[in-house]
């Protein structure tokens, strides 16, 4: 049997602390649904598990002013419940919705979703589309750092050593309110994600003003398609050709692998239906 120390802290600062002395050997357990699967197939070993679910200052859901601020223990369910994520951030509240079963929902946190990094991260895409900010913190700095900067590799990030995240928040905007998110699976629950998208747009005078999209499980990272946002932006929503240039765009800006679960071109292909299907609905 490995030997794991477990310990327990009550604050966001113990844990700071912990991790400042720790160091590589600690890991942060919150909802524990990749952490315990990850023990069992032997990927963490010899590790002091810092368990941060009773530190209730890094949990819920609020809204202030012009921003929505989600705690990082806050769990999936409890985004599904919220109405501040099904007004403010809807494309969230939609992945939300689709995430695996009532009872992974009921432990899974947003936290462990994005530092988990996988490129099929279903918290990480429509948290792309609203732009979200994350605040990250160790024992001698504060730090926010925009989503789409945070993964930098399959199940990598910026993420340091002795830091944790703190704090996920994104815009109340109107582009914000305006959002779709579509999962291809290979069935209708508890399934990774083959492909999927999200899209938040705002029309402004039947001109596309803002329009982000983002995407999981075609490339190393969750990505948002920058290419295709310059492209559409200011453009006629109804023009002429307007959705097949972008779909070829989108097939393009895509980077995806073959693996178990579908090939590269499949993948490629697809993500251009799933384009049109999410555009389809906003418009
Ligand atoms: C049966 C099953 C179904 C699943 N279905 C889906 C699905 O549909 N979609 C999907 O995207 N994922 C799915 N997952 C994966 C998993 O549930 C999610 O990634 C979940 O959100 C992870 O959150 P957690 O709180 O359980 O993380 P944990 O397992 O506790 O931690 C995951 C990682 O994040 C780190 N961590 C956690 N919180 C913080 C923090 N605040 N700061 C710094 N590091 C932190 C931990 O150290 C660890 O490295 C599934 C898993 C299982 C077992």
């Amino acid at each position: 049997m490995v030997p794991f120390k477990y310990i327990s802290p009550k604050t966001k600062n113990e844990v700071l602390e912990i991790l400042k002395e720790e160091k590589v050997k600690a890991c942060i357990v919150a909802g524990c649904t990749n952490v315990l699967p990850n023990i069992r197939d032997k990927k963490i070993v010899s590790k002091v598990l810092v368990d941060i679910s009773d530190i209730e200052e890094l949990r819920g859901i609020s809204k202030e002013k012009d921003k929505v601020c989600i705690g990082p223990l806050t769990t999936i369910a409890e985004l599904t419940n919220s109405e501040a994520i099904s007004k403010e951030g809807e494309v969230l509240y939609q992945a939300a919705e689709q995430f695996a079963d009532p009872i992974v929902r009921n432990n899974a946190t947003v936290g462990g979703n994005l530092v988990t990094a996988s490129p099929a991260a279903d918290m990480a895409v429509p948290l792309l589309t609203l732009d979200a900010i994350l605040k990250i913190e160790s024992i001698e700095r504060k730090r926010g750092v925009r989503l789409k900067d945070f993964f930098i590799g399959p199940e990598k990030t910026i993420l340091r050593e002795d830091e944790m995240i703190t704090g996920i928040e994104f815009e109340s905007s109107n582009i914000n309110k305006n959002g779709c998110f579509i999962k291809l699976g290979l069935r209708k629950a508890m399934a990774i994600a083959v492909a999927s998208i999200a899209v938040n747009l705002e029309v402004r005078e039947n001109k596309i003003a803002q329009v982000r999209i983002a995407m999981g499980s075609v490339a190393p990272t969750p990505i948002r398609l920058t290419v295709v946002e310059g492209f559409l932006k200011n453009k006629e929503v109804n023009s002429n050709g307007l959705i097949e240039e972008a779909i070829n765009k989108v097939r393009e800006e895509v980077d995806p692998i073959s693996d178990i679960r579908a090939s590269a071109e499949y993948r490629r292909y697809v993500s251009g239906i799933l384009f049109k299907r999410a555009f389809n609905k906003l418009t």
